[in-house]
């Protein structure tokens, strides 16, 4: 059987971000990749290196793979500019959501 090249190319139409690494946190253990059922990613081909982000709009921010990330704050969620309303408290000044998580 002969080998063939194959290449995964980013959407360079839609290039927003569902999420954004930590490279100085994520050591590429690649289980974001696995735990997507929306196939969102594939394994950086450099070893040790974040995923690569291969559909950014197919995500549709269930929260697996930032939940389930076994190194804290090696991945985070870059929410649409719609979905970044926060509520406050107005009398303790508690936030009700935090866009950044
Ligand atoms: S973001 Fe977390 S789960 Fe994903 S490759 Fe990095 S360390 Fe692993
Ligand atoms: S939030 Fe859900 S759909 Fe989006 S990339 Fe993570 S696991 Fe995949």
């Amino acid at each position: 059987m002969t080998q063939q090249k194959t290449y995964a190319l980013p959407n360079t139409t839609t290039p927003g971000s569902n999420v954004i690494f930590n490279p100085a946190k994520c050591n590429g253990c690649n289980h974001c990749v696995e735990v997507c059922q929306c196939d969102v990613y594939i394994p950086n081909p450099v070893k040790g290196k974040p995923p690569v982000i291969l559909h950014p709009d197919e995500c549709w921010y269930c929260g697996c793979c930032v939940n389930d990330c076994p190194r804290p704050g090696a991945v985070y969620f870059n929410w649409p500019v719609q979905q970044r309303a926060y509520w406050m408290d107005k009398k303790t000044g508690k936030i009700l959501r935090d866009s950044q998580t």
